[in-house]
This record gives C-alpha cells, structure tokens and sequence, in this order.
C-alpha cells in the first residue's frame, strides 16, 4: 500500500480536526474535554483540562471573554454551551494542582515588563522552559487592570497567590523602576505587556508581527494590545503565551514561525451532523449545563456503520492502522479480520463530506494481504468455491436466442440458487416479449472474487464473461442482481446492460398479485450508484398499485443486508447486527429486490418479499434457503433452462440424506454442504474407514480438497441421518 494512497486518505478524514469552540479559543482550550469531564462532576480532572493550555487557569478561568462561545455550533439547537460560566463553576471547586515542573534551566534571562495578564502568563510561560525570568511591574503586586476588578469577579487574594506561586517557578523582580525600555538591557531578549496601564508610555515600540509578537526592535517582542477597541482577558493571556513561544525560538535561534500553524489558526474543517439534535436551552446546574455539549466529531459515517462502530475507531485511524500493519510483520492477524470484515458497501464514502472510502482501503489491503500471501485461506475459500461452482458446468452455460440474441438475460449466481422456479417463469416470460431473441447466461459476475481481492480468480471470470458475450455477438445484458451492475460498471465497462427492472417497465409487466398491506422498500448496497434501478424499481411498484414505504436510509444511503464484501461469511454476528439495524428502520414487512437482500434479511425470521414475488407468487412464505440448497437450485436451473451438461453425475449423488432443521442450521452456520456429506459417506461406505460408537452412532471422515470434515450419522433403511458433521483445515490420517 502506497504512503501517499494513506496520506490522502488521512486528509480526507476529518474526524481528528478540533471542535468549533476550541478553534476560536485564542488558547486552543479543549473545551470538548472539558466539558466530557464536567458532564460527569469530574472537577479536578476538568482543571487538570484546562491547565494544559491555559496559564494561570485561576485568573482567567474566571474572567475569559470566552470567544468560544460565539463558535459553538450547539447555539443552533437551544444556545451555545455557556463554557465561560462553566470555567469558573469548575475553578470555584477546585484548588491548584502542585507547581508545574520546570525544565532544567537554559542560562539565559528574559526581562518581562508589565504585570498586566499577558506578561503574567509570558512570564509563567519562560519560567517553566528554564528561562531566568525578571518581571517588570509598578506597585507591590503585579496584575495591571486586573488589581481594578471587583472582588466578586476576581478575588484579589488570587493575585496575591500568582505573584507566589510565579515565585516559586524563579521568576524574580526587575530592579528597574519606572519600567522603561532601557531595563530590557538586564536580559537577552524581552517582553512588552502592552495590558499593563504603567507601560501606556512605552506603546510605541514599532510595528509588531500579529502571528509571531516580533516587534522592529531585535529581541523585543510585545503583546496584550486591545482587541476591537477593548481589553480581552483570553486574547491578553494568549498573546503572552506565544509571545513566550517566540521568545523560546528566538533564543535558541530556531524559525519564530514555522510549525506553528495549530496555535494559530482559527479554521477547522469539522462537520458535525446535527441532524436528530434536539433542542435544549441553557441550564443552571453546571453538570447539566456541561451535558449540552454536542462533544462536536464528525463520525458521520461510524454513527451509521456496524462495522465501523463495531471495530471502536474511525476512518483516519483504520487507515493508519491498516498501513502500520503492512509495515510491522507482527499483527496481521490482528488485522486481517478487521480488513476481512467491511461489508465494502460504500455508505461511509457517500456520507462523508470528503468521500472517504473504507471500502476502497480495505479492497485494496485484502488484494495486497492475498498478493503478500498472507491471507488467511479459511477467509474467503467458501465464497470463492461457491462461486466456482456457480462458474462450473453443472450450474453454469448459456444458449444464445432461438431467432437471434438481441439481449442476453443473466439472473446473477444467487436469484438462480434462491429463486429458480420464479427465475424460470421469468425467463419464459421475457423469451415472449423478446419473440425469440433472448439468450439466457447462468453463472456469478465474480463480485465474490473481487470482494476477496483475488485478482487473478476475478480476471479469469470477466474473461469468460468477455468471450462469452463475444461469441454472441456482445448483446446488451439484462441484469437482475446489482453485484453484477456494480461489476460490470466498474469491471466491464465496455459492456451495456439494463436492470431487468427498467426492462420490465419498458416492455410490459407480467400480470402483477400486490400485497395488501404497505411494505417496508430495502435498497441493495450495490444500487448506490445506480439511480435507474431504483427509479425503475419504485415505478414499477406504483403501476403495481403495491403500497410501500421509504425506509429512513434509503436510495444512495442505503444500508447493506450484510452479505456486501462476504461481511456475513467472515463475520457473521456482525453481519447478523446490521441486519437488525436494518429491520429495526420499519416494522413493515420488507420488500426486496436483490435475491441475496432477501436471503440475508429473511435469516432473522422478518417477512421479506422479492419484487417478483408480486409477479410470480411463491406457493408458500419465503424462508432462507442456505448454500447447499442454493447450489442444488443452481443445477436444477441449468437442466431446465440449458439442458444437462456434460459431466457424469458424481457416485455419491443418490446418497440420501435426511437432515432435521437444527442440524440444517448448525451446517450452514459451519458452511458444510450435503454434497460434502454426501461424499464423506460415500468415501466411508466404499472404503469401509468408519469409527462406530457403542450406542450405534458412526463417524466417517473425508479430506475434500484443503478441508477434513466429520460427518456423525446413523443409517435408516438406505438413507443415512445425519447427526452432526463438522470441518477442520488440517489433514488427518486414519491409520487402519
Ligand atoms: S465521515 Fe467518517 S471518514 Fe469522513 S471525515 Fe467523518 S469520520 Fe472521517
Ligand atoms: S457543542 Fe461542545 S464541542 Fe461543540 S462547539 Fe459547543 S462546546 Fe464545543
Ligand atoms: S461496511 Fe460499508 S459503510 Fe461500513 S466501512 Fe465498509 S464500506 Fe463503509
């Protein structure tokens, strides 16, 4: 994986930008924080919050003109989170944390004229880099304007106890007395505070750098100007806190500005969603006040996301986390699942604001961890068998139009294994309105292969595909799987298909039986960017007269049924979550019109039509119908639409098994087919390797290709009942 592919990527993700209200904070307070910790009556911890970067938080947490405030994106939904008032509720509970410790002392002396705010928190600043610090002020006590201010605003004693506390970290007293510039001579560089009255007769020192504090004098630097005509407390203490930064470079002959560019800035480029915000006006209490914070992120795409909010992070950091694993040689497990999980749907890239797509990372890290072979074979070889047969002769083929092929019909690996009758009277049903010039293709697109980064597999099927479509001449495709859209927009680009959707409302419906009651319309993932098939899809349904409703992700935000990116085959509970996410949208029935939506969605017991169910309607309530039923579907087509192929069938076909519903379920759940019953036993029977438990019970074992699998059984008459079977990767030799 290339840096710069993760550099772009980490730019495009925004979740790690500052919230609104620490960008306008001269001081970058981490009011999000702040406000975490006053949410929960953590006080101290809220302090501590504030003293990593604001100097001196007893003084200014209780006088800051909180500009903050006015940048609070939560003034929309009831006001800005008062964080001025809560600074000072927090300071009110609290005490002073130890003195800070300062760094060991660099020999060099700052003067600091002024003791107005700004030369305060400069001279705080310099003292705990290890600067020798001489603070200039008039009076007994430094504090400038903030010696005028009334008690209840500022408790005086505060003032008394900085000038200690200052003392404490060796910042000493200038000697010289009426502070004038030539004092600056005691130390190699200085301060101005232009917020102390005393110095109002100094205020002509030059032009000074707004970013950096330098003045036109070498080495002295000046800060604490009014803002828009008037004194503000957090501009004064930032003014000296970076001043102090300059000073720091300056001394030590280092750029006054570059790095620099997160102190100063004032722009962020968050998007927080406040959709679903409610609305809630200030509240007194400060615990309640402080729960008003939106703790402003973007996580756009994580709010929405199992698998993302499964995994606890969000794009920027996945995208770090997938490099570093490419760069460490230890953690690729780890990982592996992570990558392998993603259902590659692409809701995240639509509803970022800067179009990142996971699905994109974790394509490209599944394609580089299969190059690398470090892909884990168990990953993905379920998949990629089933689509081998899909692919094989005895579900795949295609007969060209009895007159000519004017269009070429492929119904898609999963609507010819979960729907073959229907598929059936469908075919019969186009061949009439196309008057003989419809070819019929069975077989997978190879979207299992792309999703598991198996390049050379899905090569192999779009070249197949290609000469296919060459031998009868590249007729236009009727598709009636978006998986197949998707691929063959992004992977056979030169080849033109319609959505058997748009083809039906064009060429006339096939008599249509709706459903009384309203349903639930679910989007495939794999229509986001195919707008036609929707708006074929919905036309369709109102000609129908069949009632249904929006969900609330739908159309280009639609949700993924969980099979998406063999999300399902990797991790299934996770797959099982979104699919709840999704029922819970309606408590309609659902419509579908992808077969493999309705196969996903239909496993949680929910009731899920198929469009064309409205058209050709089941004789009994669809169930899901699991892979080894899919795959015998899949043969069943291919002899009735294309004849049989030419294969001999396989010894172990007559092999009758007879499976109860909870073994059924526990076999899917292992992904162990009847076909790889059926040759266990059939192995064991001709073999004679059987293992016989006292009660009865036999246990045969056959290694089928990579995988050794267990079949437990007892026969009944000629058939054989299977009472458990599970598979292992690993090879077992029976010694006889
Ligand atoms: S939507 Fe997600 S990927 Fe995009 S910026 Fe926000 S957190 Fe990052
Ligand atoms: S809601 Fe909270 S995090 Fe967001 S801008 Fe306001 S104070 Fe800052
Ligand atoms: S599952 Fe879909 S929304 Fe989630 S990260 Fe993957 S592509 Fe994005």
């Amino acid at each position: 994986m290339e840096q710069n592919m993760l550099r772009d990527l980490e730019h495009r993700c925004i979740q790690e930008e500052p919230p609104y209200c620490q960008t306008a904070c001269p001081l970058k307070v981490d009011a999000r924080a702040f406000c975490a910790a006053m949410a929960q009556e953590r006080f101290d911890e809220a302090r501590k919050i504030l003293a990593k970067t604001m100097s001196l938080p007893d003084i200014l947490g209780r006088i800051c003109d909180h500009p903050c405030q006015s940048a609070c994106i939560r003034a929309e939904t009831g006001g800005a989170v008062e964080l001025g008032r809560l600074e000072r509720a927090c300071l009110e509970r609290t005490s002073p944390a130890a003195p800070p410790l300062r760094l060991p002392a660099k020999g060099k002396t700052v003067t600091v004229l002024g003791g107005g705010l700004s030369s305060l928190v400069c001279a705080c600043e310099l003292a705990k880099k290890g600067y020798r610090v001489l603070l200039g002020f008039t009076g007994t006590l430094p504090g400038g304007r903030l010696l005028s201010l009334p008690e209840e605003t500022l408790p005086q004693n505060i003032l008394a106890e900085t000038w200690a506390f200052l003392q404490k970290l060796g910042v000493t007293r200038s000697s010289e007395e009426p502070l004038s510039l030539p004092a600056l001579r005691e130390g190699e560089a200085a301060y101005l505070g232009m917020d102390d009255p005393a110095l109002a007769h100094l205020s002509t020192v030059g032009a000074v750098d707004s970013a950096t504090y330098e003045t036109t004098i070498e080495g002295l630097f000046a800060g604490g100007f009014l803002r828009n005509g008037s004194s503000s407390p957090v501009w004064e203490a930032a003014d000296g806190k970076r001043a102090a930064n300059s000073l720091d470079r300056f001394l030590q002959g280092a750029s006054l500005s570059s790095g620099r560019e997160k102190e100063i800035s004032n722009a962020t480029r968050l998007h927080t969603p406040l959709r679903d915000v409610a609305s809630i006006p200030p509240r007194n209490d400060s615990a309640e006040e402080a729960q008003r914070c939106l703790q402003c992120e973007c996580r756009h795409c994580v709010r929405e996301c199992v698998f993302l909010e499964t995994y606890k992070r969000y794009p920027r950091a996945y995208a770090r986390e997938i490099y570093n694993n490419f760069a460490v040689v230890q953690g690729y497990h780890q990982a592996n699942r992570m990558i392998n999980s993603c259902a590659l749907c692409g809701l995240c890239e639509t509803l970022c604001p800067n179009d990142f797509s996971m699905a994109d990372l974790c394509r490209a890290a599944r394609e580089e961890l299969v190059e690398r072979g470090l892909m884990p074979p168990s990953a993905h070889e379920f998949a990629l068998l089933d689509m081998d047969h899909a692919n094989g002769p005895r579900a795949a083929g295609f007969r060209p139009g009895r007159t000519a092929t004017k269009a070429l019909f492929f119904p898609g690996c999963q609507l010819a294994g979960t729907m073959p009758e229907q598929t059936e009277a469908l075919v019969s049903f186009l061949d009439e309105r196309f008057s003989g010039t419809l070819g019929v293709l069975l077989g997978c697109c190879g979207a299992p292969a792309w999703w598991a980064g198996r390049r050379d597999m899905l090569q192999k099927v779009l070249d197949t595909l290609r000469e296919t479509l060459k031998s009868l001449g590249n007729p236009p495709l009727i598709l009636a799987c978006s998986s197949c859209g998707d691929v063959f927009r992004r992977l056979l680009p030169e080849t033109s298909f319609l959505s058997l959707w748009e083809v039906l409302r064009e060429k006339g419906l096939p008599p249509g039986h709706p459903l009384p009651n309203p349903l639930a319309l679910h989007d495939p993932c794999t229509t986001r960017s195919l707008p036609a098939w929707r708006n074929a899809v919905r036309d369709i349904l109102r000609a129908l007269g069949q009632p249904f409703e929006e969900l609330s992700m739908t159309g280009e935000t639609t949700r993924c049924c969980g099979y998406g990116g063999l999300q399902s085959l990797v991790d299934p509970d996770l797959a099982k979550k979104g699919v709840r996410r999704r029922l819970e949208e309606s408590d309609k029935d659902f419509l579908a019109y992808c077969a493999m939506c309705r196969e996903s969605l239909s496993d949680s017991g929910k009731p899920v039509a198929h469009l064309l169910d409205l058209f050709f309607p089941p004789e009994a309530p669809y169930e899901a119908v699991g892979f080894s039923a899919r795959q015998t579907n899949r043969e069943q087509l291919r002899r009735r639409l294309l004849g049989t192929c030419d294969l001999p069938p396989d010894p172990w076909e007559d092999v009758d098994l007879i499976v109860s519903p909870d073994v059924r379920r526990c076999l899917e759940e292992r992904h162990i087919l009847d076909s790889d019953l059926r040759r266990t036993l059939w192995e064991a029977s001709n073999s004679a390797r059987l293992l016989v438990s006292p009660e009865g019970r036999m246990l045969a074992t056959s290694r089928i290709g990579n995988v050794t699998f267990w079949v437990e059984y007892r026969t009944e008459g000629a058939s054989f009942r299977i009472v458990n079977a599970w598979s292992h990767r690993m090879t077992v030799e029976v010694l006889s």
